[in-house]
């Protein structure tokens, strides 16, 4: 007979909830609820017979409150526990522990299920250090901060490590004291005949350690939601959808767990005049017939603000592309793209002179083409 079954064989959990064994889910919570706001150690500072019972309380909604765990309870307590225990389901990997994620949950609201991602829940909790969850924001930048690079700041309403226990969870000045159950090991182990399994401790919830003076902000749980600035540094060239990472700026860890990371998804303006390519800066700029003919110098833009003066060969194609070496922001080039403007209105002096600009130019650019 395992611990725990022998636990449920004799102990009335629907007694100490104080519900009939018909009780529906709802009413057993509601009575958990009361039962523990009642008997919660901050309400109660010293008083020893309030705290066991408050985990009885907890000890009995961890296994009632479960609609598969009161299933099997229900079955232990009807069959006897060997039978039930080849009877499917039995108390498995569930943990009886009487932990602060259930006040978190209760008081704070705030955190334990609710969490996701790496934070897990409390029944799946093995070991007791837990990694705080990745976050994910948003930042929007102007093109040319994400061409350059900048140093910013980050508003982010999130779960943060709590900033009166600093994550400890205990009330400042108050540590937490060894768990005499495990011996601060955070497991305990069930031996019976071949076998010999490790749980979570069921008194620390597998965390080694009993918090005893619960901080008063955060109930314990060593997190809060708060809003909160966070520097980052944007590498230059950063493209929209691109992730920066910030390690330990996510979520806060639990039980001396590491923080998780936070991960700010970049979002990049358009520029009117420039886009990218590569590192490199584009930019389309017209010329004239005459230009692209003759040649030219002309004065283009930069990121910077500057103009820069280039020089537009005699004989340019349209659509040809020049690269200013250095002048795309941030060791890139600038990549600038001539197109030949083809007027579509003439003046007449301007149709005379390109037909005697034909008369002047003898010959088929296309007699290679004819069979
Ligand atoms: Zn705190
Ligand atoms: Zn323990």
């Amino acid at each position: 007979m395992t611990e725990p079954q022998r636990e449920w064989f004799e102990k009335d959990y629907y007694k100490v909830l104080g519900v009939a064994e018909s009780a529906s889910g709802k009413e057993i919570t509601k009575a958990y609820r009361k039962l523990a706001r009642e008997l919660h150690p901050d309400a109660n500072p010293g008083d020893s017979v309030a705290e066991e019972r408050f985990k009885e309380v907890s000890a009995a909604y961890d296994v009632v409150g479960d609609e598969e765990k009161r299933k099997s309870y229900d079955d232990v307590r009807r069959m006897g526990p060997t039978s039930a225990m080849f009877g499917g389901g039995g108390p498995g990997g569930g943990s009886f522990n009487v932990g602060f994620d259930d006040i978190g949950d209760l008081l704070g609201g705030l955190f334990g299920r609710s969490g996701g991602g790496r934070a897990g829940g409390r029944q799946q909790q093995t070991s007791r250090a837990q990694q705080g969850a990745d976050l994910e924001t948003e930042l929007s930048l102007d093109f040319a901060d994400a061409v350059n690079g900048i140093e910013t700041e980050i508003h982010l309403t999130s779960e943060a490590t709590c900033s009166t226990c600093n994550g400890a969870g205990s009330a400042p000045g108050s540590a937490p004291t060894r768990c005499g159950a495990c011996d601060g090991s955070g497991m305990q182990n069930d031996n019976q005949g071949f076998f010999s399994m490790s749980r979570p401790c069921g008194q620390c919830g597998g965390r080694g350690s009993l918090i005893t003076d619960p901080c008063p902000t955060c109930r314990g749980s060593g997190g809060e939601v708060r809003p909160r600035d966070v520097k980052v540094r944007i590498p230059a060239g950063v493209k929209t959808g691109q992730k920066i990472r910030l390690k330990g700026r996510g979520g806060p860890g639990r039980y001396g767990g590491p923080p998780g990371d936070l991960f700010v998804k970049v979002r990049v303006k358009d520029h009117t005049l420039f886009g990218r390519q590569g590192r490199d800066l584009t930019l389309e700029v017209p010329i004239t017939i005459p230009e692209a003919v003759l040649g030219a110098d002309i004065s283009v833009p930069t990121l910077g603000g500057e103009m820069v003066k280039m020089r537009i060969p005699a004989g340019t194609a349209s659509g040809r592309t020049f690269r200013l070496r250095g002048k795309g922001g941030d060791a890139g080039d600038l990549l600038v793209t001539a197109t030949v403007l083809i007027p579509d209105h003439l003046s007449d002096e301007q149709r005379a002179a390109v037909e005697s600009f034909a008369a002047a130019s003898p010959g088929s650019p296309r007699s290679h083409l004819e069979v």
